[in-house]
């Protein structure tokens, strides 16, 4: 038996998986992260988890040996192994007047997980979204690609030459905190302390707090021709396109899947202006390189961890829920 691990700066999701069950959940259970007591709180919270949802299964909690875990950076690694520096669940980082009850500096994940389950893999979420597409969205055969999720952060996955890409400490594609604006022409705090990247300036939190009205909003008025909202948008798609465009050049991509509630949900409104943005320079690097929804829709994230699991893993997707980026794009 098998878990996959969704650690959200708001919630856990564990589910049991089985690889003879037709999209593999047997069981799963989701909760608010904990975040006071000790910094261990979010690991013994996992592990609580996953015994709660072994019973529900009617399996022995003992037989659950792999599990594959996606949580958001930034990480750092203890003796090679990944533990959470996330801003939104250790408290100690930004201090009290982040508002969250503790003080942790880091928070365990690995090292005790993988003494109580054996074989244990935790990744950036960005990078599991990433291998979810590879292996079951519009990313499956691209061997140079990138997952680009836009919700309320922007999340990241990157692979070159069929190898995804990881970093010194694995923090590899926190692209969204690189820099694609003039920061002085829109001051913008990010909650990694940058002022005026690209985080700052498009994310959906972002949106609201610099234009007081949700993503939503702006992004159906401009659809509609309001234009205020249109040039707004506009301004948004220039930070995303340059974004897109820089990891491009940077890393000779051939394809880009978009994701997350933001991208998602505008997608119609969104995808052109992006691809346009893409293309919109340097043409021996940027022609044919394919910027599309992501192949599992809404759903990436609650594939990604799914993606982390080795061995036969079913395909997570109802039949019928299958968007065809590729249908689309010849739309
Ligand atoms: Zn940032």
């Amino acid at each position: 038996m098998k878990a996959c691990v969704d650690i959200g700066g708001t919630r856990v999701a564990v589910g049991l998986v089985h690889e003879h069950v037709p999209g593999g959940l047997v069981a799963r259970r989701s909760e608010a992260t904990a975040t006071s007591g000790s910094p261990d709180a979010v690991v013994l919270q996992v592990m609580r988890m996953v015994e709660q949802a072994s019973a529900e299964a009617g399996v022995d909690a003992n037989e659950v040996n792999e599990l594959g875990v996606a949580a958001p950076g930034p990480f750092l690694l203890r003796e090679g192994l990944v533990e959470l520096t996330t801003p939104h669940i250790c408290g100690g980082l930004a201090g009290l007047s982040r508002g969250l009850p503790n003080g942790w500096l880091s928070a365990p994940s690995k090292a005790p997980l993988r003494r109580r389950f054996g074989r244990v893999r935790v990744e950036n979420v960005g990078v599991a979204a990433l291998e979810a597409e590879r292996r079951w969205g519009a990313l499956q055969g691209f061997a140079h690609c990138a997952h680009v999720s836009r919700g309320a952060g922007i999340g990241v996955g990157l692979c070159v030459d069929g190898r995804v890409l990881r970093g010194k400490n694995r923090n590899a594609a926190h692209a969204g905190h690189s820099f694609v604006t003039d920061s002085n022409a829109d001051a913008a705090l990010c909650g990694c302390g940058n002022v005026g990247d690209g985080e700052s300036l498009v994310a959906g939190d972002a949106i609201e707090r610099r234009f007081g009205h949700s993503a939503s909003t702006l992004f159906m008025a401009a659809a509609r021709g309001d234009a205020q909202a249109l040039r707004k948008a506009d301004g948004l798609c220039t930070v995303v396109g340059r974004l897109l465009f820089n990891l491009v050049t940077t890393l000779d991509l051939q394809a880009i899947g978009l994701g997350g509630s933001v991208f998602w949900h505008h997608r119609q409104f969104l995808l052109p202006r992006l691809r346009a943005a893409v293309e919109a320079c340097l043409p021996s690097m940027t022609a044919g390189v394919l910027v599309v929804p992501a192949g599992l829709g809404d759903q990436v994230t609650g594939c990604a961890a799914l993606a982390l699991l080795a061995g036969t893993v079913p395909d997570p997707r109802p039949p019928q829920a299958m968007p065809s980026p590729r249908a689309e794009l010849v739309a």
